[in-house]
């Protein structure tokens, strides 16, 4: 069973269609992304797929259930982007509170220590920084031992060391079996954690694979100076190459998968040395500028 199946879901506010028509399952255990720019109808999808609104169209299943079926509140935890509490809560109260909904919950302390929460823990909620309120919205999202975690921006705000911590512990839930879903704009995140991921611009899924298939679809290009002077036609010709540009002495060479070998063999076959040699391989970054563009 998949653990979410999404089916031309249709989406609008008034006259802004914010999800024209969005298809994707994620399978039970998986970390699966959506990406893409902002505006394009990742917080709809997935605030859809939390049951907190309602589709124009379309078919949802969460777990095997509809996403307004009550049973799912045990078995989803969802972290989204504007989770408010009040003000005067503190930090240990939210967490015992939250706790107390559940049959088994996660160890508090646990949570507080892998977050980085132990020196909030008596702060009020009206006084914690953006990023402590993140940190803090990601334990809820936690605190029941969802099955599935629906975590909208992850990681926004938050400094370069707490977003490797927050890694950690994403990867660590998951070794658990934990379903996760995640939206991001972070490419580094995407390829990091997700086994696959979909790309959404406009209300439609441009792309779904896993994030290297992403970026290797996408073009090669290697740099080098010749230690002798090569035509343009003749690297050209070779099989898989798209383009030839010069940068001053440079050869830029860019073209399909088996670009680098065809022109290091021709190079190779004229007795030319490729100096300063660079290879850059397209990374998911590349693939979602070039499918968003
Ligand atoms: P993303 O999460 O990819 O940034 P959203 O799903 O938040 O995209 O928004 C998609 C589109 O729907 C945007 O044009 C946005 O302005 C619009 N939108 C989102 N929420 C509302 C709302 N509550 N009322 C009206 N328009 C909305």
């Amino acid at each position: 069973m998949d653990a979410i199946e999404v089916r031309n879901l249709r989406k609008r506010y008034g006259e802004t269609v914010a999800v024209e028509d969005v298809s994707f399952s994620v399978r039970e255990g998986e970390i699966f992304g959506v990406l893409g720019p902002n505006g394009a109808g990742k917080t709809t999808t997935v605030e859809c797929i939390a049951g907190l609104r309602t589709p124009d169209a379309g078919r949802l299943r969460v777990l095997g259930r509809d996403p307004s079926d009550p049973e799912l509140r045990r078995l989803v935890g969802v972290q989204l982007q504007d989770s408010a509490l009040p003000d005067r809560i503190r930090v240990g109260e939210a967490l015992e509170l939250y706790r107390a909904f559940y049959e088994d919950p996660e160890d508090v302390e646990a949570l507080i220590e892998a977050l980085g929460l132990g020196q909030v823990r008596g702060t009020a909620f009206g006084r914690l920084s953006g990023g402590e309120r993140q940190r803090l919205s990601i334990a809820l999202a936690l605190i029941g031992r969802p099955r599935l975690a629906i975590l909208d921006e992850l990681t926004t705000g938050l400094d370069p060391q707490a977003r490797r911590a927050t890694w950690a512990l994403i990867e660590h839930v998951r070794a658990r079996g934990v379903t996760i879903l995640l939206v991001t704009h972070f490419m580094e995140e995407a390829e990091r954690l997700c086994d696959r991921v979909a790309v959404i611009d406009r209300g439609r899924v441009v792309a779904l694979d896993a994030p290297a298939a992403l970026g290797s679809l996408r073009e090669q290009r290697l740099r080098f100076r010749p230690s002798a002077p090569v035509a343009d036609e003749d690297l050209l010709a070779l099989p898989d190459v798209a383009t030839v540009r010069r940068e001053g002495e440079l050869v830029v060479v860019s073209g399909g998968p088996a670009v680098v070998q065809n022109v290091a063999a021709a190079l190779a076959r004229a007795g030319i040395v490729a100096e300063r040699l660079r290879v850059e391989h397209a990374n998911l970054e590349d693939a979602f500028v070039e499918l968003t563009r």
